[in-house]
């Protein structure tokens, strides 16, 4: 078997120290396919990455660590209501939600400054401040890596779910995805409802734009969360569980002030707010630590997979212990044993 390695620690915003097999970039559909032979012929497994925003290496892995890196923007239909664009997924999301918001394309607004690319966007369905990536979705162009061959999936195989889809699911590891067609609007139509979004927006003499809503949550996510550029870290670490209504109601009895939200199945909890009652908040140890500005985000300073996934399980146990309810890891991982 091929001994790891070709470094990884430089290609995940939580930069753990982490070896692969072999790695390589390709930026268009010949070198993807060519790559994918590659590594059928080796009998290696394939792992995608884009910025590695959502991924956590716990260890070394025996694979090929493929980023797929083309660019491009292509404006596919156009009319007075709304525009059709196929995006490469080497495109970084924050970019290109600047250039829609330049353009007139309207409804990413509240999706600003979510790190990682265009590709890795429709996975975990991303979603920040009442908005989320599904609606805008008309196609997702993927390559499959058992054989090379091209798939265009509609917005209903996505299967998306609460940061959740079919390449999570059934296509987990099984697709590159190379392009993503989105439709836009071209008549704003802000989405402000999200309390501390409203909060934001406040007092303002006229009813804000979409210019406006994009400041407020690019100043929003500055003030709360922590920069992967220098401070290691992956985003929120857990989902926010769901929980049916019976048990929601009996928690809200014996908690009374914790937040709840209506959600298909019952109601969802807020992660974040669980984590800091069990008293994790600013808590670090072997170079790890649960960020202090927010609880839901786990840090790295200069600490390794194993001792991250080591505080995640115990956060996991006394949320379990206290609240009765599990809190699933969000970022993909890879390089743990079975
Ligand atoms: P927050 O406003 O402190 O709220 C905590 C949690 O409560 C959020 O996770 C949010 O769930 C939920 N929530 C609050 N008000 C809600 C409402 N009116 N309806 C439904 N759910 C509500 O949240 P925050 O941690 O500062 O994050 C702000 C936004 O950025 C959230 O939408 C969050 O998802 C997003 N975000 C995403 C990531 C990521 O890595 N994916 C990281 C940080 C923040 P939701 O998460 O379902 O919105």
């Amino acid at each position: 078997m091929a001994s790891a390695a070709e470094d990884l620690s430089a290609l995940t915003t939580l930069e753990l120290p982490a070896k692969a097999t072999a790695r390589r970039d390709v930026a268009d559909l010949p070198a993807l396919r060519e790559a994918l032979d590659v590594a059928r012929a080796a009998g290696l497994p394939v792992i995608v990455l884009g910025e590695g925003s959502n991924v956590v290496f716990a260890g070394d892995v025996e694979a090929l660590v493929l980023r797929y890196t083309a660019t491009g923007r292509t404006v596919l239909a156009e009319d007075d209501e709304s525009v059709t664009l196929r995006v490469a997924a080497g495109e970084h999301w924050h970019s290109l939600v600047a250039w829609c918001l330049e353009q007139g394309y309207h409804g990413f607004e509240n999706l600003a400054l979510i790190p990682g690319t265009v590709g890795a966007a429709p996975i975990q369905n991303i979603g920040a401040y009442g908005v989320e990536l599904a609606p805008f979705v008309e196609a997702v162009h993927a390559v499959r890596i058992a054989d090379g061959e091209s798939l265009v999936l509609s917005r209903s195989d996505c299967a998306f779910g609460y940061r959740d889809s079919v390449f999570k699911g059934a296509l987990r590891d099984a697709v590159v995805i190379t392009a993503v067609d989105f439709r836009l609007q071209r008549t704003a139509a802000p989405v402000t409802d999200y309390p501390t979004l409203r909060e934001a927006l406040a007092g303002r003499a006229q009813a804000p734009g979409p210019r406006d809503v994009f400041d407020a949550v690019v100043a929003l996510r500055r003030a709360r969360l922590p920069d992967p550029a220098t401070t290691p870290n992956a985003g929120s670490f857990f989902k926010n569980p769901v929980v049916d209504t019976a048990t929601a109601d009996e928690l809200a009895r014996r908690y009374p002030g914790m937040p709840q939200f209506e959600a298909p199945g019952g109601r969802k909890l807020a992660a974040g707010w669980l984590i800091e009652q069990c008293g994790w908040r600013g808590v670090e140890g072997e170079g790890v630590a649960v960020h202090p500005g927010h609880a839901l985000v786990l840090v790295s300073h200069g600490g390794d997979g194993r001792a991250l996934l080591a505080l995640a399980r115990r956060i996991q146990a006394s949320v379990a212990e206290t609240f009765g309810c599990h809190l699933e890891i969000e970022p993909r991982v890879y390089g743990v044993a079975a």
